[in-house]
């Protein structure tokens, strides 16, 4: 006897979208061990709560799989799972070495199986592209890399130095001192400089403008965009910055472009501020925003561009759970 597992997620919760996605899991289970249909005993669904309208069993049932034992169960609303997900488990009745099979979203559930992924959001400040990329890891269960904050604690190092940010030659002095650490805690990522965690200080405004500075030098990208491609090489993640998929990573497994007007960038920014304590003026921010936009979207090497095969989504009307459906139903359907 052989156990073989298998998942895999729809895009909305419908008797149709059931059906295709039961009949493509198992059929592609069958393909890659190699079954022949009646050596399948017993098969066994679970779905996540969130589907109502279809059993899996019944549309195995109609997919050609009668031969053997079917059950359907609901499986209990796990906060943070991964939703819309049908889970299925095929007991064999010979010896083999089984192939598990994890399609469309549900290739998150078994990286080890279902290889690394690797996830670019790009977009200008206040885009909503970190807020999204952190909540996209974290129902993932993948790593989020904030890439703006490694630019934003080389800013801090060059401000704390008294150095200017257009000095391209001293900055890089000044880098090859410094211990820039990017840690994970929780998923969440922790920047340090020489050892001090500064992932609060690097979001002050002072701090955003000389990040764009600085990082329009390309010694100072190169040397960041090694550090992420080293990273992203090893694990699945979720990267947020301006040139992950035009530059960092070109062969990202999803791109997204992140875009908002600036009044709605400038407007959450303020926000975000305002309720950490910090005293801003909107048009300031307003003006610093586009200002950046420029910098970031005129500098030489590795612009805030949107890839040619990046999806663009505007989200100037959209709230960040809108957001995040979104994003997340383009990966399910492509995956
Ligand atoms: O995204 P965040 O606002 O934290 O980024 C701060 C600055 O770092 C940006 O304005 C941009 O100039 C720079 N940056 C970049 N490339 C990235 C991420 C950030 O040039 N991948």
């Amino acid at each position: 006897m052989t156990v073989i597992r298998g998942a895999t997620t729809i895009p909305e919760d419908t008797p149709m979208e059931i059906k295709k996605a039961v009949k493509e899991l198992l059929e592609q289970i069958e393909s890659r061990n190699g079954l022949k249909r009646d050596e399948i005993v017993s098969l066994v669904f679970s779905s996540t709560s969130d589907i109502h309208s279809y059993y899996p069993a019944k549309a195995a049932r109609e997919a050609g799989f009668e031969s053997c034992s079917l059950f359907s169960a609901q499986e209990p609303d796990i906060d943070g799972g991964l939703p819309l997900c049908i889970r299925a488990m095929l007991f064999v009745g010979k010896n083999l070495d089984p192939k598990h099979v994890y399609l469309r979203g549900a290739r998150i559930l078994r990286k080890d199986l279902a290889g690394k992924i690797n996830i670019a959001i790009d977009g200008p400040a206040g885009s909503g592209k970190s807020t999204v990329a952190k909540m996209l890891a974290h129902d993932y269960g993948i790593l989020y890399l904030d890439t703006g904050a490694m630019y934003r604690a080389c800013a801090l190092k060059v401000l704390s130095e008294g150095a200017d940010v257009e000095d391209e030659a001293r900055i890089v002095d000044i880098m090859k001192d410094v211990k820039l650490d990017v840690v994970f805690e929780d998923g969440m990522q922790k920047t340090l400089l020489d050892g001090t965690d500064v992932s609060e200080e690097i979001r002050k405004p002072h701090v955003s403008m000389a990040a764009s500075a600085v990082s329009k030098h390309p010694s100072v990208r190169m040397h960041m965009t090694e550090k992420q491609r080293e990273i992203a090489s090893r694990m699945s993640c979720v990267l947020d910055g301006r040139d992950i998929g035009t530059f960092v990573l070109p062969e990202a497994d999803f791109k997204f472009y992140l875009t908002a007007s600036p009044r709605v960038r400038a407007r959450r920014r303020y926000d975000e501020l305002v309720a950490k304590g910090y005293q801003v003026d909107f048009e300031e921010l307003l003006a610093d925003i586009v200002r950046r936009d420029e910098q970031d979207s005129t500098r030489a090497l590795a612009p805030l561009k949107k890839a040619d095969d990046a999806v663009e989504i505007d989200t100037s009307d959209m709230s960040v759970e809108e957001v995040l459906a979104a994003v997340k139903k383009i990966i399910q359907e492509n995956l």
